[in-house]
């Protein structure tokens, strides 16, 4: 019988994003690989939708009225997805206006996706017994009983227990090799610890979250407050009822706690999923989860696609961080994800953070998440925090890196033989203008957010509503005429004047630079928490979940810098992540401290930090909000055009502008940095109502005609420099 099979294609036409109809004669079912003719190209497909048709070919053709041709191969035999997984790509598509295809795309690991490279997965040389009846030597038969026993067993294992054998059962036919598709395995467990016996407080939430019927749940604690071992003893409720368990992690860099604490307590098979796995490791996890043998699986922002069967818990760790937010297309928020697939598998969802995204805490306070809380540490200590002006360092012509206060309280720690963290802020750290006498930084007078120094034109712009100009000769907060600068350094300056000071220490760096090889985190982290390393020195990646009691001190360098960033979110990066820091010091017996430099000891996100006080944070920022109609009281989308060609850039976005129009601001054309030799520019939409911003896309994107190849469109973006 013949089948009229329907796949997606992948096609740099956004208009084409529709199915494309072919016919086949043999196997083929809903989620397969295909490779297919288009026009004078072989592509590879992805099959939407089998038909089954009793017409003959000659009729069917006729009733679509052109010739249709014949799908040159299927790449796979089964499905490689599940129906809820199709549903969701289909959800996911409209949810980010992005192509169907860019969503499989997303929502499979590299080795089976469909377009893209075309490499299969990697084989394995197996061997099992024949059925021929030889005769073996003594070592010979040892070898063929080994065989026997230890089935499905690889030839390279076989050879290592017998190097001088296997070679001869094979030429005497006692024994058959074949190729299967290599499998990975899951991670061992070791159940070798016991549930905690929950604190009061850990007890009431437990109860509150088994006894609610609500779906999404917000568990708001300070770090050490026994969030985690809230996660386990639900997950372990879910294992017991035979059902499967995701906990999601931000980074990589998180992970091997969180598997350590999984292995400790559960015996249930364990999948891991993280960008750092090759692809043919990355096919092999999802194999793991597609058949049911893994029953957690601890992993990153992607993790959120696996195949799973029969969820009974999803858990959202650090849900505020911003590497849950895809960046490219289809920009989607892992958060959303996980509570589509929540709902479809109903089972409850757990966002965990000791600084929720003002938005899911918006989202709790009018019960759209049930809020639950963990207010105190395990072990009831908060470190001092101390906040170290780095104006006055600056006018005195002391180090604005490190100041004496922080050198002093680090000699103290190192001399005691406990280890110190420092961090340093550096996102967006050169593109801003300060002072050279008051320190402020230069802010757009329509926005009140910092605007950023383009070198190339000699001038500021604020990326959020496009406000140009000149540098101006008079400081508008000071007076002063003494022109401005930017002040800004790296992990690797820091670390020249960390060891100037103490030039015995051991120290260890990481940063971009030094994690690019793989592992190259875990390998650092280990040989900090070994002891290896006195003071470890880094970015934004050393601030979350880490835990080591024998670090006393942690010391945020430029602690506010964030707070001259050039979008809305800037206060509440920097309110986390000095957050984040000051969690990280004290977590053993010993008593632990922070020492915050920043230029603005007044700021409210640096007073709040200092206390540990996120809802104050929280009703100061949302204030902020509100006077500047940001998110959560608006919505946004940023619709990024980007090319080599300055014209081509110019056009589209111009056309977008006179194209677009609805219940909503168009703000723009801005400008951006360009990045990577292709002009940049930004549209903004903003509106009270998220649907009506997309309605109005959608509208542009079906009746334009324009090439919106270099278009990126990202519904509420996470940043917007
Ligand atoms: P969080 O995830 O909020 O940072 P954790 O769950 O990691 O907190 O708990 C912090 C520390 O307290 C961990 O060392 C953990 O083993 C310990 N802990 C958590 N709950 C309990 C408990 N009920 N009794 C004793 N120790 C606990
Ligand atoms: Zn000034
Ligand atoms: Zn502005």
């Amino acid at each position: 019988m013949t089948k009229i099979v329907h796949c997606w294609i992948e096609h740099p036409v956004r208009k084409l994003d529709q199915t494309f109809t072919y016919l086949y004669d043999g196997e083929v079912e809903r989620g397969c690989r295909v490779r297919i003719s288009f026009g004078a190209r072989q592509l590879i497909g992805f099959v939407d939708r089998v038909e089954e048709s009793d017409e003959s070919r000659a009729e069917i053709e006729s009733r679509y009225g052109f010739a249709l041709k014949d799908i040159d191969v299927v790449l796979d035999q089964e499905s490689l997805i599940t129906d809820e997984l199709f549903d969701l790509a289909a959800w996911l598509k409209e949810h980010t206006l992005s192509t169907a295809i860019a969503c499989f795309q997303t929502m499979l690991p590299g080795k089976v996706k469909p377009a893209g490279r075309t490499a299969s997965a990697l084989k394995e040389k197996m061997v099992r017994l024949s059925d021929k009846e030889v005769s073996l030597t003594p070592k010979q038969l040892e070898a063929y009983l080994y065989v026997r026993d230890h089935q499905p067993l690889t030839y390279r294992e076989l050879r290592k227990a017998y190097v001088n054998q296997a070679r001869s059962l094979v030429e005497k036919e006692a024994v058959i090799l074949y190729e299967k598709e290599r499998e990975g395995k899951v991670v061992e467990p070791l159940a070798n610890e016991a549930a905690l016996p929950l604190l009061e407080e850990q007890k009431q939430v437990m109860d509150e979250i088994l006894s609610s019927d609500d779906a999404v749940f917000l568990l708001q604690g300070v770090t050490g407050s026994g969030k985690t071992e809230i996660y386990l003893q639900l997950a372990s409720k879910a294992l017991a009822e035979g059902r499967q368990v995701l906990i999601l992690v931000p980074e990589i860099a998180l992970t091997p706690q969180m598997i350590r604490r999984v292995r400790q307590r559960f015996k249930d098979g364990l999948a891991i999923y993280h960008s750092g796995l090759s692809d043919q490791e990355k096919y092999e996890q999802y194999r793991l989860v597609k058949t049911r043998q893994a029953s957690i699986v601890v992993g990153t922002r992607s993790a959120v696609f696996l195949p799973f069967a029969d969820l009974g818990l999803i858990v959202m760790d650090e849900e505020h961080d911003a590497s849950y937010k895809q960046d490219s297309q289809p920009c989607y928020h892992c958060r959303d994800v996980a509570i589509y697939r929540g709902r479809y598998h109903h089972c409850k969802v757990i966002l965990g953070s000791a600084t929720p995204s003002l938005d899911s805490y918006a989202r709790a306070l009018r019960h759209v998440y049930h809020l639950v809380v963990l207010k105190e540490r395990i072990n009831r200590t908060l470190p001092t925090v101390t906040v170290v002006p780095v104006r006055e360092a600056i006018r005195k012509g002391d180090s604005y890196i490190l100041t004496d206060v922080l050198r002093e309280k680090m000699a103290e720690r190192l001399a005691r033989g406990e280890q110190v963290i420092l961090l340093l802020n550096r996102r967006g750290y050169s593109s801003l203008l300060r002072c050279r006498s008051c320190q402020e930084v230069l802010k757009c007078p329509h926005c009140d957010l910092a605007m950023s120094w383009h070198h190339d034109i000699r001038r500021l712009k604020c990326h959020t509503c496009g406000t140009e100009m000149r540098t101006p000769y008079v400081c508008p907060v000071c007076g002063s005429r003494e022109g401005f600068m930017s002040y800004g350094f790296g992990t690797q300056r820091l670390q020249e004047e960390v060891q100037n000071a103490f030039p015995d220490a051991r120290i260890l760096r990481m940063d971009a630079d030094t994690t690019g090889r793989k592992n190259a985190h875990q390998k650092i982290l280990e040989a900090f928490a070994n002891r290896e390393a006195d003071i470890l020195l880094g970015t934004q990646m050393i601030a979350k979940g880490l835990d080591y009691p024998n670090v006393t001190l942690v010391g945020v360098v430029n602690g506010d810098e964030g707070l001259s960033r050039t979008d809305f979110r800037s206060c509440e990066v920097t309110f986390d992540l000095l957050m984040q820091a000051s969690g990280r010091s004290g977590r053993g017996d010993k008593n632990g401290e922070v020492v915050l430099q920043v230029y603005d000891p007044t700021h409210y996100a640096v007073v709040c930090a200092a206390r540990q006080d996120y809802e104050a944070f929280f009703y100061q920022e949302m204030k902020f909000r509100h006077a500047g109609q940001y998110p959560p009281y608006t919505y946004l989308a940023s619709l990024t055009v980007a090319s080599k060609d300055q014209r081509q850039t110019d056009r589209l976005s111009l056309a977008l502008k006179a194209g677009l129009s609805g219940d909503f601001q168009v703000i723009g054309v801005v400008s951006l940095l360009k990045i990577q030799d292709k002009c940049r520019s930004r549209i903004l939409l903003k509106g009270k109502n998220e649907e009506e911003i997309r309605r109005g896309i959608r509208q542009f994107l079906d009746t334009s005609d324009l090439d919106l190849k270099g278009l990126k469109i990202d519904i509420n973006p996470l940043y917007l420099d």
